[in-house]
């Protein structure tokens, strides 16, 4: 249920109403958007008559229920308005919402040594990217295949954050992890196979640092948005929601079958800002260039782009990482479908 509202309720009012819904037992949540201030309530509030919390005061325009079975991840829990996700990195924050220019994350699948990490983080830095990825614990299908390089390759992804500026995203697997993450990551990332682990998203939900979290491989939007709405329901606001493709019955030519209609269909049902992955989503690197420009003219708010130095000797995922030469030529083509839809940032000469 929301209570909405009206323009220029003076905070004193929305304090007594929220301290007054308390007395009720009641977990009242403030939300302040551009336009409207809503209060949320979450929890046993199937009982209650919208009439009578109305009447709790004059300043509130209408209540409205909630009928998504998300409520916070749920559009209508934000009267419609985008969030925005602001993360801090060294170079000054970066905000991921509907409303900003596209955010590009890019790196290696796995952090290989620092040679190869800091190179491509320059490399994707001077190209125009404003995150750099890098898997330190690697969710690998067979328990033979390179695992990351664990605890030593977080302190390599804070050496290339410290000389490149970027932000750092890097995943979790391991809840015993995330303390450790949480100092080096500027977002922390849960991947497609921990997307229902739901005793990590609890623990992801109650540590300060952005969460990226990618769609598992067979999840519904619906399961997607229940996983994101456990990070909301543990206390952190910030969640980008992150589309890597999805199992289909035909893995011949692509890895995954990339969902971009997911942008369109969850602007509709939340408010969260949204990524695209084309890298996991096709599995191919001579496919990653239409799919990034298809993905910003479908309105995706961020993508994510695998970058590998020697994609050749990659240790992880390089027939779909690009080179920094082909990220280079990819970005200068993803500028003229980003200012096409007013969705890429111009050089500070450029902005009149
Ligand atoms: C990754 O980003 O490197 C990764 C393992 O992604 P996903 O969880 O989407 O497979
Ligand atoms: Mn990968």
């Amino acid at each position: 249920m929301i209570i909405v509202m009206k323009a220029g309720s003076p905070e004193i009012e929305i304090e007594r109403i929220n301290a007054e819904l308390s007395t009720w037992g009641l977990n009242p949540e403030k939300i302040v958007g551009k336009h409207k201030v809503v209060i949320g309530l979450v929890g046993e509030t199937v009982d209650l008559d919208p009439l009578q919390i109305q009447e709790v005061s004059p300043w509130i325009e209408e209540v409205l229920r909630v009928e998504k079975p998300y409520k916070r991840a749920s559009r209508e829990y934000r009267h419609g308005e985008a969030s925005e996700v602001v993360v801090s990195t060294p170079d000054g924050p970066v905000t991921i919402s509907e409303h900003h220019p596209v955010a590009v994350v890019a790196g290696p699948c796995s952090v290989e040594n620092e040679e190869m990490i800091v190179e491509t983080a320059l490399r994707v830095k001077a190209a125009g990217a404003k995150f750099l990825r890098g898997g330190a614990y690697k969710p690998r299908t067979s328990p033979y295949a390179f695992q990351g390089h664990g605890e030593s390759a977080l302190d390599l992804l804070a050496a290339a954050r410290e000389k490149s500026g970027l932000g750092i995203i890097t995943e979790v697997m391991d809840a015993s992890d995330l303390e450790r993450i949480v100092e080096v990551a500027d977002v922390v990332q849960v991947g497609a196979r921990n997307m229902q682990n739901f005793s990590l998203l609890k623990k992801v939900g109650a540590q300060p640092k952005p969460v990226l979290l990618k769609r598992g491989m067979a999840a519904t939007i619906e399961d997607w948005l229940m996983a994101a709405e456990y990070i909301l329901a543990a206390g952190n606001p910030n969640v980008i929601l992150c589309e890597r493709g999805i199992r289909s019955f035909d893995r011949q030519f692509t890895r995954n079958l990339l969902d971009i209609s997911v942008v369109p269909v969850l602007r509709q049902l939340t408010h969260l800002p949204i990524m695209i992955d084309p890298s996991h989503g096709t599995g191919w690197a001579s496919y990653v260039p239409s799919m990034a420009m298809a993905s910003i003219a479908a309105g995706c708010d961020s993508l994510m782009i695998e970058v590998h130095p020697n994609p050749k000797k990659a240790l992880s995922d390089g027939p779909q990482s690009l080179t920094p030469d082909a990220f280079d030529q990819l970005m200068k083509e993803l500028a003229v479908i980003g200012k096409t839809v007013g969705r890429w940032e111009l050089p500070v000469a450029a902005v009149v």
